[in-house]
């Protein structure tokens, strides 16, 4: 094995679709080619958005494309005591502060004005956690992987929330914990999670955790140019092996791969193990791509 550690990491709030696959495949087999190793986490942080089971049908997508995991599964649900670790040694260092507004009353600004920064500004209410985007190291800065050089100013992204009102944790500190927790080392997801990142260097760098590498991979679209994802009725991934195999071919050629079109019914080991010695990140071009017809389940 070597020292490579990344992970595919769903929030289950509905089944894996042609998008997740592409995501979950192109982070396996960066994984897998390096001699890595590759954890799933759940990322169940939002109970009311995880309709039960969902999780375990997740499982068993990936154990249906091939896609197996080493470790244990880890589920963010049962990590509440590191993430108010985390939040606590942040306010330690003065990186946070309890946040009373609500959303109606900055509505007129692009971004949370940092009006609680100071004191909270309705004490009888309900506060969430917000980390301070005026303080810490700036601009953040980090070569991507495919989309090279990335420069943001966190201060323009605003106070990010942390811990919400309803007591509930946020995906930006869930994240950077669990990464730093479990020794990610190389961060492959999609690219709608790119201006995220800015916040979770931030975050990383104030719980001193080391930084990873990031790939973040192209929009997956339909023919009408919109994002795949579960809002817009993307169907699931079928478990049934005729259906898997030409699925799992078509990812591959998503990911600017070049499978045999021979290989294109072959059984996913055959298809994932030639995938593996094949894998090259530097073919993948960061442009939209189409999903084809098969993917969104129209053939
Ligand atoms: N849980 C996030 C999602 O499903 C992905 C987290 C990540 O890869 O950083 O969109």
């Amino acid at each position: 094995m070597s020292g490579y550690r990344g992970r595919f990491a769903p929030t289950p709030s509905g089944p894996l679709h042609f998008g997740s696959l592409v995501t979950a495949l192109a982070s396996y087999l960066d994984a897998r080619h390096a001699g890595g190793t590759w954890l799933v986490r759940i990322e169940d942080i939002d109970p009311p958005r995880c309709p039960p089971g969902t999780d375990a049908e997740i499982l068993r997508q990936l154990e249906a494309f091939g896609l197996h995991w080493d470790e244990e599964v880890r589920y963010q649900s049962s990590r509440h005591e590191a993430y108010q670790a985390a939040l606590e040694q942040l306010a330690g260092q003065g990186l946070v502060y309890p946040c009373s507004c609500s959303r109606k009353e900055w509505r007129d600004y692009a971004v949370y004005p940092g009006w609680c920064r100071g004191g909270v500004r309705h004490p009888e209410r309900p506060v969430a956690w917000r980390l301070r985007s005026d303080l810490g190291q700036r601009p953040i800065v980090w070569q991507d992987r495919l989309y090279a050089r990335q420069c943001f100013d966190p201060a323009e992204l605003g106070d990010v929330v942390l811990k919400r009102k309803d007591g509930l944790w946020a995906y930006q500190l869930a994240v950077v914990v669990d990464d730093g927790d479990q020794r990610i080392n190389e961060i492959v997801r999609g690219i709608d999670l790119l201006d995220n990142t800015p916040w979770q260097c931030q975050l990383r760098q104030a719980l001193d955790l080391p930084a990873p590498r990031y790939l973040h991979l192209p929009l997956i679209v339909a023919d009408n140019g919109q994002k795949l994802s579960k809002q817009n009725l993307a169907p699931a991934l079928p478990t049934d092996e005729t259906r898997v195999r030409p699925l799992l071919h078509q990812a591959l050629t998503t990911l600017d791969q070049v499978p045999d079109s021979s290989l294109a019914r072959a059984p996913v080991e055959e298809q994932l193990g030639e995938a593996i010695a094949a894998w090259d990140s530097a073919r993948l071009q960061p442009r939209r791509c189409r999903a084809l017809p098969g993917a969104l389940g129209q053939d």
